[in-house]
């Protein structure tokens, strides 16, 4: 394998409070005849005044996506079958919402031009053709979704995305204003996200320059979002922005942790969303990142956050042994976080403590 990760960025990046007004005009030249742009908006905003602001032209459609639980590859199927029943062609996706309806776009694109299922392409450079045009329009920040080489979908046999050269998106929008009145737990469980991605990215042993620069800056935004006095107006909005975007980075050269593996198996398991089962994990991170650990915890108090507990309970050695078995199936996350030697210091025993204590 070569040494050296050889990545695929996004295509273009507009930034800026109100730019979602330019939205018409970046799409113009990307609209094809008799082909109409799809834009698949996070339920949330069914009746909402953003739905309004959508520039739709002749045959466009806006499809809300129900995001309740975080995207299937069946969901995925069946929204591209729609289309594809619907349409000869179309011009484009365009994912508005948080991290779940932006996945949705990405894989949505890709099943319009690639055969089969979903689930067929769940893992690593599996894609074979690119999608069609793709635009990435966050309304939550914390995910890095909007920078990502990948969807993440659970699927009949596994909980991965479709890992590829050809899943980011041709064009993110970055509006902080469209990030402005998420509901303040929310906020936190996706801004939390974010933070746990630099402390894994920055304690792990894939670090390199490229990551640190990203990564530094993003945990910097952070804790102003996070712990200062003012961690609620206009500025704070846009550094969790411009954070979402750089904790993207950051790890899209080096690799998340023990934090995101732990997770993954409560997300299998038991549905746990992403950023909150991230936080239920960070919450008992003591031994593998002290300082990580005790300011996560600073910033649920500041926050005056209530973590979910006990969701662990009463489960059976079965459903344990799933949630280990999913976690350690995450080899690079773990390689990352505890070195080339990472099976001899974690081990199931170790992981079912965890899992108990959640
Ligand atoms: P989300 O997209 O799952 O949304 C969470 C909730 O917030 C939903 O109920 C949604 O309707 C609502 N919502 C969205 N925007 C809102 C707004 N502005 N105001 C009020 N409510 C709003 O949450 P998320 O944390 O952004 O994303 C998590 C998802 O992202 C998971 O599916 C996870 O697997 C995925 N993810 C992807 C990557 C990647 O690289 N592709 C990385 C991390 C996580
Ligand atoms: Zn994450």
């Amino acid at each position: 394998m070569a040494p050296y990760r050889n990545f695929k960025m996004i295509g273009y990046v507009v930034y800026g409070r109100g730019c979602f007004n330019q939205l018409a005009e970046i799409l113009l030249p990307h609209r094809k005849e008799n082909a109409p742009m799809i834009f698949l908006v996070d339920h949330f905003f069914n009746g909402k005044e953003l739905a309004e602001k959508i520039p739709l032209r002749g045959n466009d459609e806006i499809l809300f996506v129900d995001v309740t639980h975080e995207p299937k590859t069946s969901y995925v199927d069946s929204l591209a079958d729609t289309l594809k029943g619907k349409y000869d062609r179309i011009s484009g996706i365009i994912g508005i919402g948080g991290g779940s309806a932006m996945d949705l776009a990405k894989a949505v694109s890709l099943m319009m031009t690639n055969p089969g299922k979903a689930q067929d392409y769940q893992g690593w450079d599996l894609v074979k053709f690119p999608g069609v045009y793709k635009v990435g329009i966050p309304t939550l920040s914390g995910t890095g979704a909007e920078v990502s080489r990948t969807c993440v979908l659970t699927g009949p046999e596994r909980k991965l995305g479709m890992n590829s050269d050809f899943t980011p998106f041709d064009q993110i929008v970055l509006d902080p204003d469209l990030i402005a009145n998420a509901p303040a737990d929310q906020r936190f469980y996706t801004g939390m996200d974010c933070y746990i991605h630099c402390i894994e990215s920055l304690q792990g042993t894939y670090l390199n320059e490229f990551s640190k620069s990203y990564g530094e800056k993003a945990l910097e935004y952070c804790r102003n979002v996070f712990l200062s006095d003012h961690t609620w107006d206009e500025k704070s909005d846009e550094q969790l922005m411009m954070a979402s975007y750089a904790g993207g980075m950051s790890i899209a050269y080096s690799q998340v942790g023990v934090c995101h593996a732990v997770s993954y198996g409560l997300g299998y398991l038991l549905g746990t969303h992403h950023g909150v089962g991230n936080c239920i994990v960070m919450d008992h991170l003591q031994e593998y990142y002290p300082e990580g650990t005790a300011e996560f915890k600073e910033m649920v108090k500041k926050n005056q956050i209530e973590i979910p507990q006990g969701i662990c309970k009463g489960l059976s050695d079965m459903e344990f042994n799933k949630m280990i078995d999913v976690a350690l199936s995450m080899k690079p996350l773990w390689e990352n976080a505890l070195g080339q030697d990472w099976e001899k210091k974690i081990t199931r025993e170790k992981l079912r403590d965890l899992y108990e204590k959640f």
